[in-house]
Parts: structure tokens; C-alpha cells; sequence
């Protein structure tokens, strides 16, 4: 038996139809974890699969006692399955993955290693090759990181969800209540120490990645206005910008009439009704954009719902109520 002052280690996972290669992985993990000499325990977040990954879940624990379960009742995306998870971490450190084999299991020992020996707070594995993907894909997610990097201010450029946080960052993370999770971004804004270490991204394992154009468009744009309200002060620069452009015009014009050498003008007035009607659709849509976030938080709903749990290490769990992150804060305490 280990002594209880070696680390708890939590491996949060969220799943969404990874049942395919879920035996792989855990075996993996297992093996990975066992060379590290810490306790641990593996948190899986079933993110509503179609496919039999709960099954493989129920059927993994059954042998696996450290697993613990998390079953939401529909898909609410990867960010919201990571939060369901992280609510009921109990680490002391706390590993954040994907199920799909991008992030190296075999990595662990390292990043529980440099942990422990370096005191850092976040230990970051960084991408150094973003593995097989399209240009097109790695393209846009270029940009979204050179925008975002633009606008809030923090270098995200590489990083990924696979990283160890120590209980310090994940109770400061607790503390945040938002709707609108982007891990990532939240992990970078809140500072802390941190040790990169680099990884090569291998080709998922099985099943497909679950990520459509639509669906990163809709995470860069929770990214970017929730880290930063550039976009707002833009449309109050244009508007400025505008302004001082239509004095200078309406002195030439009523100068112009005055003088009685007024012209037809046709194209001018085409191009900026055009120029100005764009640009006030544009910044509709931006403050639009805010709002929806604003909405979002305060209708308060819980971030997710849970169905099932499988807690196989002591059954409490089982019967806690889904986010509520108080109960969660004060077990530790
Ligand atoms: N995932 C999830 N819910 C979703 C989509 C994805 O829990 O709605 C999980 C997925 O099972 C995987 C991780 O999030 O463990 C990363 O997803 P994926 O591999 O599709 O993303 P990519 O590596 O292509 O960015
Ligand atoms: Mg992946």
C-alpha cells in the first residue's frame, strides 16, 4: 500500500464516441500512471456518445477501481465535459487529456515528474508538431490564435488541453463561474507559474475528430469575446473615424452648394451608403455578440447535466447533484 502523503493524481478525460479505442487508452494510462509511484485516480466524462462508449466505461470499471464515471445527458461540448470533470477532481495534481491518443499517455510520467520536482503550478505540454492535419485546418487555427494572441494579450499559440494543474490552479479555476468555458484561454489568463514541455501530436486513434469549421468558429468566437473587448472599442474608433470623415465631406459639399458649383455625385453617395451600411450592420453583429455572452451568464443555468455517475472508490459521489461546484469546493477544504 502507498503512504497517503505520495500524490493524488486526477487524469480528467472528456469522451465523445472515443468507445472504439476507450480499452487502449485506459491500459495505456494505467501502465503510464503505475511508473510514476503516485496514487491516482482517472475521471472519464462521457459527453453524450452515440456510440458504446458509456458501456465501455461500466464495463472498464468493473476492473479498474480508480475509474470514476461521469455520464452527461446529452453532448454539451468538450469544454463543459472538462468542467464536469474537474468539479470532482480530488488531485492534488490534475492531468487534462483528450481520449482520442493525440495526447501521448506516455507523456504522464514526465509531466508528473517535472511537477513534482520543479514546483511549477502548470506543467504545459505544448504542441511542437500539430500532427497530421489539413492545411486549411491548420491554417484557420493560425489565425485564430494570431487574433486572439492580438486582442487579449496572451500567448496561446501551441497550447492545448493536455497539461498538470496543482489544486491551487484548479480551486482559483473553480472560482470561475463562467458559462462560456474556454479552458485554454482561462488557464493562461489566470498566470500562474508554469514549465513547457514539448510533445508531438500522434494521429487520433480511431473514430474522427469531432470538430466541424462551425464548431471551432463558435469556440474562437466565445475565445475572443470573453477575452477581450477590442471588438467593442473598434466600433466606437470607426464610428470616430467616420465622423471626422463626414465633417470634412459635409464642409466641401455645403461649400460646393454655396458656391453653386454643386455636382451629381452619384458614386459617392452609392460608395458610402454602402461603406456605412456595412459598418453598421458589422458593429450590430459585434455588440450582438457580447450580448449573447452577457445572456448566456446570467440566464445561470447549470453548465451541464449529469445522468449517471460510476464512483466505484466510495459511492458519495454517485448522488451529488450536477455542478454545483460549492459542494464539490467544500469536500476539499
Ligand atoms: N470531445 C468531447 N465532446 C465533444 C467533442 C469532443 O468530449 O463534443 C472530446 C473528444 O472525445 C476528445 C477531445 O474532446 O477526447 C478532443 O476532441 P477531438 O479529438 O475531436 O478534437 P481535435 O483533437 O480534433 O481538436
Ligand atoms: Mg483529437
Amino acid at each position: 500500500m502507498v503512504s497517503p502523503t505520495v500524490p493524488l493524481i486526477s487524469v480528467v478525460i472528456p469522451l465523445y464516441n472515443e468507445g472504439s479505442h476507450l480499452r487502449e487508452l485506459l491500459s495505456d494510462l494505467r501502465e503510464a500512471l503505475q511508473q510514476t509511484e503516485s496514487r491516482f485516480e482517472i475521471i472519464v466524462i462521457d459527453d453524450g456518445s452515440t456510440d458504446d462508449t458509456w458501456a465501455g466505461i461500466q464495463d472498464e470499471a468493473r476492473t479498474l477501481p480508480t475509474l470514476r464515471g461521469i455520464r452527461l445527458s446529452r453532448n454539451f461540448g468538450k469544454e463543459l465535459a472538462l468542467c464536469a470533470g474537474l468539479e470532482r477532481a480530488r488531485g492534488d495534481a490534475i492531468v487534462v487529456m483528450d481520449g482520442d491518443g493525440q495526447h501521448p499517455p506516455s507523456l504522464l510520467p514526465t509531466m508528473i515528474g517535472t511537477w513534482r520536482t520543479s514546483g511549477a503550478d502548470i506543467v504545459q505540454a505544448v504542441k511542437s508538431k500539430r500532427g497530421r492535419e489539413s492545411v486549411t485546418s491548420k491554417a484557420s487555427a493560425l489565425l485564430f490564435y494570431v487574433i486572439l494572441n492580438k486582442l487579449s494579450g496572451f500567448e496561446l499559440k501551441g497550447a492545448s488541453d493536455f497539461k498538470l494543474i496543482n489544486r491551487k490552479v484548479l480551486d482559483t479555476w473553480l472560482a470561475m463561474r463562467e458559462r462560456n468555458v474556454f479552458f485554454r484561454g482561462m488557464t493562461a489568463w489566470m498566470g500562474f507559474s508554469a514549465i513547457q514541455i514539448p510533445f508531438e501530436v500522434p494521429a487520433r486513434r480511431g473514430g474522427k475528430s469531432h470538430w466541424s469549421y462551425l464548431t471551432r468558429a463558435k469556440l474562437a468566437l466565445i475565445g475572443i469575446t470573453t477575452f477581450s473587448s477590442f471588438p467593442l472599442h473598434f466600433v466606437t474608433f470607426a464610428g470616430v473615424v467616420f465622423f471626422i470623415f463626414a465633417v470634412g465631406l459635409g464642409i466641401q459639399t455645403l461649400y460646393l452648394k454655396l458656391a453653386g458649383r454643386a455636382f451629381t455625385g452619384f458614386a459617392t453617395v452609392i460608395l458610402l451608403e454602402l461603406i456605412i451600411g456595412s459598418l453598421l450592420m458589422i458593429s450590430l453583429g459585434i455588440i450582438g455578440e457580447y450580448l449573447a455572452r452577457i445572456y448566456e451568464e446570467v440566464k445561470g443555468r447549470p453548465r451541464y447535466i449529469v445522468s449517471e455517475t460510476i464512483d466505484l472508490a466510495d459511492g458519495k459521489d454517485a448522488a451529488s447533484s450536477p455542478g454545483n461546484p460549492e459542494a464539490q469546493l467544500m469536500r476539499h477544504d
